[in-house]
């Protein structure tokens, strides 16, 4: 499933195709382009073959090209959906030109769409420099999944392939990322972490100038 909507709870149950989304006006639509990620997160749902088999989020016939998107796109109208949401059952800038493309097609179409990004923070590891200026003009929100307040439990939880240097280019790329786009947000999910490491990743965002959301944890 590429393009889809959220319905209730966050879950395979709460996945749908935008195409049995029926009347899409006012609603966030969800772009799923890969599966490819450079972290291997202890909480991932691509970490189970059930899920890897049963999930409608696994691009079972590889990723989509950026035509296939286009056309999926073509039969719908977004003037009145709420926002775009890239975000994927993997990183999405792992296919960051693709993903440019198609923001750049669909704003020649809808010049107002608001476009945000669901991202692991790690896209200047994964491309080897600072693609943050290809954010601009693109991208209203970078929402980045920040998971722990310290480099070795995040290095724990998330078992990033780049090692203990993720937690801190991360923060890199979150200040980096401010320059370029006018809502920056690093988010933790509120039970899996205790008030005290909550309390210090709101530290980390204030020192960095963004903002802090904790996400309510779905079971
Ligand atoms: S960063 Fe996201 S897609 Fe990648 S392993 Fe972690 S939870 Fe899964």
């Amino acid at each position: 499933m590429v393009i889809y909507t959220v319905t209730g709870k966050v879950g395979q149950a709460g996945y749908l195709d935008i195409a049995n989304s029926g009347d899409i006006s006012g609603k966030n639509i969800y772009v799923n382009m890969t599966n490819r990620c450079p972290c291997s997160c202890v909480f991932c749902l691509r970490q189970t073959k059930k899920m890897r088999e049963g999930n409608t989020l696994w691009l079972k016939g590889g990723e989509p090209s950026v035509n296939a998107v286009m056309e999926i796109f073509d039969r719908y109208d977004l003037n009145r959906i709420n926002e775009l949401v890239f975000c994927g059952y993997g990183e999405p800038l792992e296919r960051l030109q693709d993903v440019c493309n198609v923001i750049d097609q669909l704003h020649a179409k809808y010049p107002n769409l608001k476009v945000r990004l669901n991202t692991n923070g790690l896209a200047n590891l994964i491309h080897g420099k600072d693609i943050t200026p290809e954010l601009e003009g693109r991208f209203d929100t970078v929402s980045i999944s920040l998971n722990a307040p310290n480099a070795e439990e995040f290095l724990a939880l998330t078992r990033s392939k780049f090692g203990i240097q993720s937690f801190d280019a991360l923060k890199k790329f979150a200040s980096l990322a401010k320059r370029h786009v006018p809502n920056v947000v690093l988010t933790v999910v509120e039970k899996v972490m205790s008030d005290e490491k909550i309390e210090l990743c709101r530290q980390i965002c204030t020192e960095l100038g963004v903002t802090l959301r904790v996400r309510p944890f779905e079971e």
